[in-house]
């Protein structure tokens, strides 16, 4: 097996396919030995298990998830790198490539066409331009998935990973908590890119539950109230909930007080039982 995250090796792949790294696309390639193998063995990616990657770039992470798992389904934007790919996998045939872009794919459909019997994790560096949509897309669509183990930048980690009613913590601790438990795994320097980013990075695995953590008619409701409550963050809940979702300041005062929300409390300080309340309580 090639050694991907070797310098000199990526830059000879990279040239002989006259490949140069796109920005736009976030293409910050690891040249960290001990990342990606980390990285899959937390993922759960075994015999047994299918796993979806999302932006294999020239296929190091991808490389260490076709040893360990039955199948590895690859989604990769840039064309470019197709070609690359077929060279840098050309020893495993349990990996199946595709060239589109992660948003437009329907990934419930793909993981009943591909994965057929298998349990399914998601692993991927994710390109960190589209993290939150990813991983918004990734929980929303209620994929049948055990984890989604992905490294984004550090901040984005810390945020994703804080506890639901403390400093730290914003719209998408409460989105992401609503379908799953996050956990920190490790941080990655910049250093261990090709070429290096400005920030840090870190490995994350979001534990996702079979069932998000609370029944409601319309979920949407649920996030349109944590968006809201956290749409101006040094406001209280009653004033940015009146103001971002366009109801009278007494209406909102009523519905919070019945929720056992102290309305002139800020966002942050909120519980996830305090935001099902309110959801449960608002209609829009
Ligand atoms: N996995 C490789 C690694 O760790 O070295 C590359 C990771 S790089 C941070 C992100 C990868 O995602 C790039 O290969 C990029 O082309 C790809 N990408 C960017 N946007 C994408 C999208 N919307 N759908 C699928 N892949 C995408």
């Amino acid at each position: 097996m090639k050694r991907l995250s070797d310098i000199g090796t990526i830059k000879e792949i990279l040239s002989r396919h006259g490949f140069n790294f796109s920005k736009g696309l976030g293409q910050n390639f690891l040249i960290n030995p001990s990342v990606c193998p980390r990285m899959a063995e937390l993922s759960g990616a075994d015999e047994g298990v299918g796993v979806i990657e999302i932006g294999p770039g020239i296929g190091v992470l991808t490389q260490e998830l076709c040893a360990l798992a039955d199948k590895v389904v690859a989604i990769e934007i840039d064309k470019r790198l197709i070609p690359v790919l077929s060279e840098t996998l050309d020893e495993f045939d349990n990996i199946k490539v595709i060239n589109d872009d992660v948003m437009n794919l329907d990934l419930n459909k793909l993981i009943e066409d591909e994965f057929k019997g298998m349990r399914v994790v998601v692993c991927a560096n994710l390109p960190y331009y589209i993290t939150s949509p990813v991983i918004m897309k990734l929980l929303e669509d209620k994929l049948p998935v055990e984890n989604i183990t992905v490294m984004v930048q550090k901040e984005a980690a810390q945020r994703i990973c804080a506890e639901v009613g403390t400093r730290d913590s914003g719209a998408v601790t409460v989105a992401v908590n609503f379908y799953s438990k996050p956990e920190m795994l490790f941080g990655v320097s910049a250093g261990s890119f090709m070429p290096a980013p400005k920030v840090d990075s870190a490995v994350m695995r979001l534990n996702v539950y079979k069932e998000p953590l609370f029944k409601l008619e319309d979920s949407k409701i649920f996030f349109k109230v944590v968006k809201a409550a956290f749409s101006q963050r040094r406001k209280t809940v009653l004033n940015s909930i009146s103001s971002s979702l366009g109801l009278e300041k007494s209406t909102v005062n009523k519905l919070l007080t019945e929720s056992g929300v102290n309305p002139q409390a800020r966002a942050e300080k909120l519980s996830m039982d305090d935001f099902y309340e309110i959801a449960r309580r608002v209609s829009l």
